[in-house]
Parts: C-alpha cells; sequence; structure tokens
C-alpha cells in the first residue's frame, strides 16, 4: 500500500480564544504551515504535546524497522488525536479546538496553561481527504471533541441537505452557533460529567429517520459510540457505507491506552 505523504512541524501559539467556557481555541504559527495547503479542514492530525515545564518538541522517530522510537522521559511529549480546524496560508497559521476537560490529560493541561510563544508539534497528513459522502439526509451526532469536526462538515454542506445534529456539551453556556446552509436541526444536551454516563445515544433514539440516502457521522465517548453504532446497525440495518462511528475518547483511560480498544469497537460490526 502507498504510505500517505505526511508532515511534522513544531508551530508556536499566537493567540488562545476561549470559545465558550470549555471550549479553547488557539492560533499555531509556522512558516512550515505551507506544508499543509493541500489538507481538508476537519481531517485529523496528531498532536505532540512537551512534558509539563519544558516549551520544546522532541519528535519520537522511526527506526530502521519502523518502530517509534520516543525520546528519554523527561523530552517525549504526549501524542494526541485533534482536529485540524482551520488554516490562514496569509499569516502561516493553523487553528485547533481544545475541550478543557481539566488538568487530567497532558493536552487539556497544555492549553489551560498555553500562552503566546507555547509551542506545539503537529503532525498531519498533506493530501486531501473526503470526510462524508453525499447523502440527502445526515445525521451528525457528537460530544464538545466532535464540534471541530461536526462544524467541518457543516460548513460544506449543500443547501439541499437536511439533516439532524446532536450535540453534548458541559452546560447550555457552552453552546456555539454553528454555520450552515443546509436544513439542519440542532439538538444540545447537557453533561457536566461526560466521563461518568451520558444520554446521547437516547437522544438518537429518538430520532425519526427519513426513508432517504442518508449518512451518519458519530463521534463522542467509547460507551455511546458503541451504543449508537449498534442502534443503527443492528435494529435500524444501516449499512457500513451508511455510517461513520468512532470513539474520540474512553472514560477512565488516556489517549494512548484505549486505542486498541477504540479501533476493535470501530470494526466489531465489520
Ligand atoms: C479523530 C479524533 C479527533 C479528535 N479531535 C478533537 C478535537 O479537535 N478537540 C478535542 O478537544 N478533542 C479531540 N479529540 C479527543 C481527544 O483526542 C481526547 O479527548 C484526548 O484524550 C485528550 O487528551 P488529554 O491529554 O487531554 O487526555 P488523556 O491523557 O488522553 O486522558 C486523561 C483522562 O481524561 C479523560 N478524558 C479525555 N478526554 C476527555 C473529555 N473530552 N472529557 C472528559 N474526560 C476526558 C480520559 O478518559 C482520561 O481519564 C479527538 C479524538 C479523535 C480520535
Amino acid at each position: 500500500m502507498a504510505k500517505i505523504p505526511t508532515a511534522q512541524i513544531v508551530a508556536e501559539v499566537t493567540r488562545k480564544e476561549y470559545i465558550t467556557d470549555h471550549f479553547i481555541r488557539v492560533y499555531l504559527y509556522s512558516p512550515e504551515v505551507q506544508l499543509f495547503k493541500g489538507t481538508t479542514v476537519g481531517d485529523n492530525n496528531k498532536i505532540a504535546v512537551p512534558p509539563a515545564g519544558l516549551n520544546e518538541i522532541h519528535f519520537p522517530t522511526l527506526d530502521e524497522n519502523h518502530q517509534w522510537v520516543y525520546p528519554p522521559k523527561e523530552l517525549a511529549p504526549a501524542i494526541r488525536t485533534y482536529t485540524h480546524r482551520g488554516i490562514d496560508l496569509e499569516k502561516n497559521e493553523l487553528i485547533i479546538d481544545f475541550v478543557d476537560h481539566g488538568d487530567g490529560g497532558p493536552a487539556s493541561k497544555w492549553v489551560r496553561e498555553a500562552e503566546a510563544g507555547s509551542k506545539l508539534g503537529v503532525m498531519m497528513r498533506l493530501d486531501g481527504k473526503e470526510l462524508y459522502p453525499e447523502a440527502n439526509w445526515y445525521l451528525l451526532v457528537g460530544d464538545a471533541t466532535a464540534i471541530p469536526v461536526i462544524s467541518a462538515i457543516l460548513e460544506t454542506l449543500p443547501a439541499t441537505a437536511k439533516g439532524v445534529c446532536i450535540i453534548e456539551v458541559h452546560g447550555k453556556e457552552d453552546e456555539q452557533q454553528l454555520k450552515t446552509q443546509a436544513d439542519i436541526e440542532f439538538k444540545w444536551l447537557y453533561n457536566s460529567q461526560p466521563q461518568i454516563s451520558s444520554g446521547i445515544a437516547d437522544i438518537v433514539r429518538n430520532i425519526e429517520i427519513p426513508e432517504t440516502a442518508k449518512f451518519g457521522y458519530i463521534a463522542c465517548e467509547f460507551s455511546s459510540v458503541k451504543e449508537i453504532r449498534t442502534y443503527l446497525r443492528k435494529e435500524k440495518n444501516w449499512t457500513s457505507q451508511e455510517l461513520y462511528a468512532y470513539s474520540y475518547w474512553k472514560a477512565g483511560s488516556a489517549e494512548n491506552e484505549s486505542q486498541a480498544d477504540r479501533h476493535k469497537e470501530k470494526d466489531s460490526l465489520g
């Protein structure tokens, strides 16, 4: 299989904005942002978060056996997956939106403390990617970690598309005005403790699904994704082509610890 071209750069925070109380946007500058000119907004990236107190990025490297070799613990970054939320080729800036879920994870802690000049490693594929297929009706379901990808989808849907968008956020104050030309019904639900449980799958169960060409994009916590996948695939007989569902995080596990489980769940129903 041909290798997907990728690049890794070190970028510096130029500014940081609280979009809502628990949702932080960072603008990251580097002349090497030009490398990413062919990327699709909404695709995912990998960020390299330096250890607390160090403002240097020491990327892992691939050895001759294609195994990752990490620098010593005091230099090694935490690698996390985020969404490519925007690119400004005139300013050489990338945009990444972070959910502030506290100090318990390196990425969330980093963004809370980030200021102008804070460094972040960003790795991403260089070519474009189709985020969703053409359909008449869309079901977009996510928690706050999926707001970046759902926003990118909504911004590119045609005016003829219809659908329902269900988003779980910390509280009413975390609702956002998401732009779209499409005819989308928005449903917001509030959950200040998503690591304990979520009612998002119940909301999905109450949606009336029309008989037409449809596509679902589901991205939230592991247990909810699993429940929604089972409901749509088994009870509603959606095909695998009609659904992209992937857990963006798993309660109680850091991203690197849950990766295998999340991949396995993604492939569980074929
Ligand atoms: C394809 C993809 C795209 C993603 N895009 C984004 C994005 O654009 N913005 C974004 O904010 N996140 C995004 N995520 C989710 C993000 O990767 C995870 O939330 C990640 O675990 C955060 O890393 P961390 O270092 O803060 O916490 P970790 O060290 O991974 O986890 C520490 C603890 O925090 C818990 N935790 C992790 N995330 C949350 C959360 N959101 N709420 C409550 N508890 C949590 C974990 O269960 C664990 O117990 C994406 C994930 C994927 C797979």
